[in-house]
């Protein structure tokens, strides 16, 4: 009987929505900082979504088993690796939900070169994170094939269009192209966005801002899509942890939370926001 009941507790918490749902944590592949992220998401009832390098999958594999209730997998692979395609089907065998964060690409990313990564992602019903606009520079001194114009947000309008089976979650809004990035959020409902990176802190005293934005809320017009639920229900919380900075979790929470209460965005939209959203998209199979 004893032995029922401590199955059937530790199958509570895989079907129970956390409070928060991260969906964008880099795993700086110290197997310490796991335990310390662990930690931390079980404090706020959280789960994240762990950026894993190809590198590290092994690493990783048995912990994420071991914690499903608190860590979902997305394969970390570069677009331009010759084996991607492979490495799709590794981490999805491996139990990965989505592949991300895609950055850096040597072309743009709707390039027909990387298509067959997006459909084999798509018929894994995988999420793709993808890295939009504003690209760091961290070794100026050393030259490389980077540039900011592949990696426009416009882009990923295209790829949302033809693989309507992937979620598409686009990190950093766009920065600087916000508009484009919710208006292309608008039309296409398998298309998110994180609010990661310089914008919260940018836009600090300008907050409201994001309300001409994501402007579209109780609208009703042939010219807008119909949806019951508040504009900024396209961003889903994510934090950009890299590094292992930990600290930058809070800052973020606090920093998202004061924008949506800026924007008078309801407690019902902020909590898809900060969980909801992605929770069900993971709940798809
Ligand atoms: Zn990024």
């Amino acid at each position: 009987m004893w032995r029922i009941i401590a199955v059937l507790m530790a199958l509570v918490p895989a079907f129970c929505q956390p409070k928060l749902i991260d969906a964008h944590v880099h795993h700086n592949g110290d197997a310490k900082f796991l335990d310390r992220l662990l930690t931390r998401l079980d404090q706020l009832d959280g789960m994240a979504l762990l950026l894993v390098k190809p590198k590290d999958l092994e690493q990783v594999k048995p912990y994420l088993e071991e914690h499903k209730n608190r860590l979902v997998g997305i394969g970390d692979i570069a677009l331009d690796d010759p084996q991607a395609v492979e490495w799709v089907d590794r981490f999805h065998a491996a139990g990965f939900r989505g592949l991300g964060e895609l950055t850096r690409p040597r072309k743009n990313f709707d390039d027909a070169k990387y298509a067959p990564i997006y459909a084999r992602a798509e018929q894994h019903g995988m999420i793709l994170l993808f890295h939009t606009g504003i690209v760091s520079r961290t070794r100026p001194d050393v030259s490389e094939d980077v540039s900011v114009d592949r990696l426009r947000v416009t882009l990923l309008d295209g790829i949302a269009r033809r693989y309507p089976r992937a979620t598409i979650i686009g990190a950093h809004l766009g920065n600087p192209d916000y508009s484009w990035a919710a208006e292309i959020a608008r039309w296409n409902p398998n298309l998110y966005f994180d609010l990661s990176g310089s914008t919260l802190i940018k836009k600090q005293e300008d907050y409201t801002f994001f309300k001409s934005v994501f402007w579209w809320t109780s609208v009703a017009s042939p010219h807008t899509p119909k949806s019951g639920g508040s504009a900024f229900e396209k961003i889903v919380f994510g934090s950009d942890i890299f590094g292992g900075e930990l600290e930058e979790l809070d800052r973020s929470i606090e920093r998202y939370r004061r924008m949506l209460e800026a924007c008078g965005v309801s407690k019902e939209a902020q909590a898809n926001i900060f969980a909801g959203t992605l929770w069900k998209i993971l709940q798809r199979r």
